[in-house]
Order: structure tokens, then C-alpha cells, then sequence
């Protein structure tokens, strides 16, 4: 059973205009009056979910959720090329992981092969459905322009020949492309769906699930209704490229013999900048190498952002706050982080972790001692505690915290310059020490033994703090920090080649960062605020104990602005 996740409330009290819409429905006299609301998210099992799924996700399992309803779960595999096992169990997982439940509810669309035929053939008898003979170039040729009609040459052949043809299309007499059975509506629509629309095509290809039983496979127009339809959908949601095939939806359930006319509403879908959304495009950076893999944690897709640290409270609430429109827009990234980064600062274990380590030594700090300081875990969690951290003569410290000839309004360690040590004591910078190249080695401070940890020198302002970690008890960790996958804005756009958008530096491994020994055993999934650098989480695919792996999941600066 999946978690129950409580996204924040700012949508709570106000109404989409889904909900508009569906509460008029179920209303006294509405369309779908007494009847449960009933809503499906179909993906295509032919690729990962991404960020721009969980928008409609949200909408399919919130809208159920809200009126007390059920959301289906239905692999759309109409098309036979494409599917693969893996995808869904990639999907079902990814959507179990956001706190969606299905329950009994999870159908593929080639449950309805058998059914759909049969009501192609009630098509076809009461006169409503033809088998033309048009090649797919032909059919092109002849389908009109605005003003002028299509035409099909086998639209009144009698309805005896349609179904003896649809038959032997069944059975396999024809090659791919030789006819199809096309709806008789209106060949001269101003709607060009409805030009008499081809509802099957043939196509000698093996499906994931019935094998070589078809040759013949629905299209997605006469598919997709009858899904709904016979599934007993109420609101079928989609995105906006629907909505011109709406008529044709309406046609389909009103003219087969199917007891549930379902009513299909559309919104816009997600776009986001410097980032692209589509199976097709995140399979090719796959395929190419350009990432590990969908779960390169560099991908928007779930399982790349799972594996980011991403939480599906940040995500659930983003969709949230992103609202329902009919207008597309396009959502900054960093509205993304900034929802991530509020829900990491309330849960994350705060976390001292050197990424470029330089020693500092503590010149008049007894060799043979160490103190224990107390540190607190999540200052914005009262309850979580404190930490034991070791503290000795040796330290990791930022090699960016030492300057030997500071820069205007530099704060940090420069000679004779106090700077306070995150929890523990305060000191002053004395000098440092260089190899032969000139190449930094160790910087030098001293404490006064004579005052209280963190109690500050007489007459002293200390404006920095910098965090540490002790060199005797220190674990070694890999991190790895990241930045958009496209130096581009709009990767996506229909006139670019999204590939030479690619940014060369959204990768930069550290493989000699150090971290406070408490947490040497951290296993995924945990997220952490390493003090100053940001936000981290395990990497569940290649973190050991012994040889950590950490991805930044986002910087702490917020430049979301609101
Ligand atoms: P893609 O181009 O990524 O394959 P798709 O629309 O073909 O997208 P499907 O697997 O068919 O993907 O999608 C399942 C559902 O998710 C559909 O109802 C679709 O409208 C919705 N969806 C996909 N991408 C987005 C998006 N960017 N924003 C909102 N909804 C989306
Ligand atoms: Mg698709």
C-alpha cells in the first residue's frame, strides 16, 4: 500500500476547471449524476515517466481522489511496435513511489482488442463504417484541403463487402497498407478527424501481449474511447493536442453500442526550461550514452529524480502549485528546486562534508587530544536532536575558505583573521604553507585553550563560520555535483536539435570529499544538508559503505523568485 502523502494546502480550498467541470457533472441532473467519478491515466509503455507526467498523474489520481473516486491504471499498448515488459514495471513502480494507488484497477488497452473488433463490425452493419481500399498515399492525396471534401472512391460499397473484407483483414489475407476500415462521418469536415477517420489498420506485427493473434490494430482514436468506455471512465483527462480530436471521441462512444459515454476534457500540457519532455527524446539520450540511463539523476524523469533526492512531497506539491489551465505555459526549473529545496530543508540530517578538502592544523591544540561536540541534526526540527562530532588538532576545511591575500568582504580564513568552526571552537588564522610549485598545503591557526568552546575572543567580531570535519576519523566519499542536462533554454523547440543544446558541464564528479564519520554507514535513501553546499541524498545505485557515493540534489541558493 502506498505512503499517504499530505501536499501542502494552497490548492485545497480553490477549484480547477476540471473540478468545475466534474462537480457539475455529478451534480443533480448533471451528466454522471449518483455515479462515481472515474478517472484513467494511460501511459504509453514505451519509455519512462517524466516531470511532465506527473502533472497529469496528479490530475488523473488527485481529481479521483478528491471526489471519492477511482483512477484507473491502463498501459496504452494499441500501437504493437514499441512496448516493453520494462517499462511497465518501471511505471508501476515510479507511480507507487509518488503515493498513487490503483488498486484492483490496472487494465492494458489490448484487453479490449476483442470487444473493439466486435463493435467495428456493428459499425460496419449499421452502415457506419467502410473498409476502403486507399493506400496510405492515396488516402493523403485524397483528403481535401480546407474548402474541399475528401474523397474515397469505396465509401458506399455495400455493407456485406466491408464486412467480408474486414474479416479477411482479420485473418490475414492482406499486406500491410492495402486497406483500412475508416468511419463513415463527413468527408468534407472542416474538422479533418472527422474526414472519415481510419479506425483500423493492418499490420503484421508481433504485440507484447496477444502475440501474432491481430494483424489488424485499432487506432488510437477508436482505441482510446472505447478503453474509457469500456473500462466505465466518467472524465477521461488529456492533454490540450486532444482536443481537436474530441468530436471524434464524442462520435465514437455515441455510435457503437457501448453503455458508458465517458467525457473527455483537456489542459495544457507541462513544459519546463532547459529541460525536454518526451519519451522519444530522453530514449535517445539514453540509447546514445549521453547518461547512464533513465536514472541518470540528471534525467526528469521519476526514476533519474528519485535517484536526485527528489521526495514525492516535492513533486506532488509542485504539480499542485503549477495549477490546472487550458493555457500552456512554460514552469521555470527552478520553481521545481525551489519546491524541492523547502521540503529537504524541513526533513534533511544536517551533515558536515568537506568537497575539496585542504588540512588545517591547529598549531596549539594538544596532538594527543579530541573533544566531542554536540551539533544539531535539523535545526528546523526541534525534535530531531543533536550528533556527536569529533574534533581534534587536524582538520578538512574548504580549500575555498583560506586566502592568503583576501579578497574585499572575505570573511574566511585569511592570516590573523578569526573565523569560527561550525559547533566547535574559535580560531585565528596564523599562515599557511606551500610546496616547491607554490601549491597550498595546509593552513595554520590557534584557539585560545583558556576560553569555552564557541565563546568569541574580547574584542573580537567574528563574521564567519565554515564547517569541518576531523582528519583522524573522516570518511572518504565520492560526490557528485550537477547542473542542467541543457546550457539551452528551450531544448525542446520543434527548430532545434535538442542534442547540440546539451551542457558539457552538467556533470563534475569530486572524488576526494570527506565526511564526518557518523555517517559512514549512510545507505539510500537519506537526504542530507551538507552545511553550506547543499542538499544530498545516497546514490542507491552506487553508494557502499566504505566507498560513498553522494548526488547534490540542489544547491542551497534559492533564485527562484517569487
Ligand atoms: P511523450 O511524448 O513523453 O511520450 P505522451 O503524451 O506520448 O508523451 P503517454 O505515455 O501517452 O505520453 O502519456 C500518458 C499521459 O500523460 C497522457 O494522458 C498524456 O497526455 C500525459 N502527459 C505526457 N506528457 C505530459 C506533459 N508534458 N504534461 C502533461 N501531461 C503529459
Ligand atoms: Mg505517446
Amino acid at each position: 500500500m502506498a505512503e499517504e502523502i499530505k501536499t501542502t494546502e494552497i490548492s485545497e480550498s480553490s477549484t480547477n476547471f476540471i473540478h468545475a467541470f466534474i462537480e457539475e457533472d455529478i451534480a443533480p441532473g448533471g451528466r454522471f449524476a449518483g455515479m462515481t467519478v472515474h478517472t484513467r491515466f494511460p501511459p504509453e509503455p514505451n519509455g519512462y515517466l517524466h516531470i511532465g507526467h506527473c502533472k497529469a498523474l496528479c490530475i488523473d489520481f488527485g481529481t479521483a481522489e478528491k471526489y471519492g473516486g477511482v483512477c484507473n491504471l491502463r498501459m496504452d499498448d494499441t500501437n504493437p511496435a514499441k512496448e516493453d515488459e520494462e517499462y511497465v514495471t518501471a511505471i508501476q513502480e515510479d507511480i507507487r513511489w509518488l503515493g498513487f494507488d490503483w488498486g484492483d484497477n490496472f487494465f492494458y488497452g489490448s484487453d479490449f482488442f476483442d470487444q473493439q473488433f466486435d463493435l467495428a463490425v456493428g459499425l460496419i452493419e449499421r452502415g457506419l463504417a467502410y473498409v476502403c481500399e486507399l493506400t496510405p498515399e492515396e488516402f493523403k492525396k485524397n483528403r481535401g484541403s480546407i474548402g474541399i471534401p475528401a474523397v474515397s472512391p469505396y465509401r458506399d460499397r455495400p455493407v456485406a463487402e466491408s464486412l467480408d473484407l474486414f474479416q479477411r483483414m482479420k485473418s490475414g489475407e492482406f499486406p500491410a497498407g492495402a486497406m483500412t476500415l475508416r468511419a463513415k462521418i463527413d468527408l468534407a469536415s472542416g474538422n479533418f478527424n472527422m474526414r472519415d477517420p481510419a479506425l483500423y489498420r493492418i499490420s503484421h506485427t508481433h504485440h507484447h501481449r496477444t502475440g501474432d493473434t491481430w494483424c489488424i490494430y485499432p487506432m488510437y482514436d477508436y482505441a482510446h474511447p472505447l478503453q474509457d468506455a469500456l473500462e466505465g471512465i466518467t472524465h477521461s483527462l488529456c492533454s490540450l493536442e486532444f482536443e481537436d480530436h474530441r468530436p471524434l471521441y464524442d462520435w465514437v462512444v455515441d455510435n457503437t453500442m457501448v453503455a458508458s459515454k465517458p467525457r473527455q476534457i483537456e489542459f495544457a500540457r507541462l513544459y519546463i526550461n532547459y529541460t525536454v519532455l518526451s519519451k522519444r527524446k530522453l530514449r535517445l539520450l539514453v540509447e546514445e550514452g549521453i547518461v547512464s540511463g533513465w536514472d541518470d539523476p540528471r534525467m526528469p524523469t521519476l526514476t533519474g529524480m528519485r535517484r536526485r533526492g527528489y521526495t514525492p512531497r516535492s513533486i506532488r506539491n509542485f504539480a499542485e502549485r503549477i495549477g490546472v489551465s487550458k493555457a500552456a505555459s512554460v514552469v521555470e526549473f527552478s520553481f521545481l528546486e525551489h519546491c524541492l529545496r523547502e521540503d529537504l530543508g524541513a526533513i534533511s540530517q544536517r551533515a558536515m562534508a568537506v568537497l575539496r578538502p585542504m588540512e588545517l592544523v591547529i598549531t596549539n591544540y594538544p596532538a594527543d587530544q579530541s573533544e566531542t561536540f554536540q551539533i544539531e541534526n535539523n535545526p528546523e526540527d526541534p525534535e530531531s536532536g543533536t550528533r556527536p562530532v569529533t574534533f581534534s588538532k587536524t582538520l578538512w576545511i574548504e580549500a575555498e575558505d583560506f586566502m592568503e591575500e583576501p579578497v574585499k568582504k572575505y570573511n574566511r580564513l585569511f592570516p590573523g583573521n578569526y573565523v569560527r568552526l561550525k559547533g566547535a571552537h574559535i580560531v585565528r588564522c596564523t599562515g599557511c604553507e606551500k610546496d616547491a610549485d607554490g601549491n597550498m598545503i595546509r593552513v595554520f591557526a590557534e584557539y585560545d585553550p583558556d576560553l569555552p568552546a564557541g565563546s568569541t575572543p574580547e574584542g573580537i567580531k567574528v563574521r564567519g563560520t565554515i564547517h569541518w570535519v576531523d582528519i583522524n576519523t573522516a570518511v572518504d566519499a565520492t560526490v557528485r555535483l550537477y547542473d542542467n542536462l541543457f546550457s539551452d533554454p528551450d531544448p525542446d523547440a520543434a527548430d532545434k536539435d535538442f542534442l547540440s543544446c546539451l551542457n558539457p558541464n552538467s556533470l563534475e564528479v569530486l572524488s576526494n570529499c570527506k565526511v564526518e564519520a557518523g555517517f559512514a554507514e549512510a545507505q539510500a535513501p537519506a537526504n542530507f544538508q551538507f552545511l553550506r553546499t547543499g542538499y544530498f541524498c545516497v546514490d542507491s545505485v552506487e553508494s557502499r559503505p566504505g566507498n560513498l557515493v553522494f548526488n547534490r540534489s540542489v544547491a542551497l541558493k534559492d533564485s527562484f523568485k517569487k
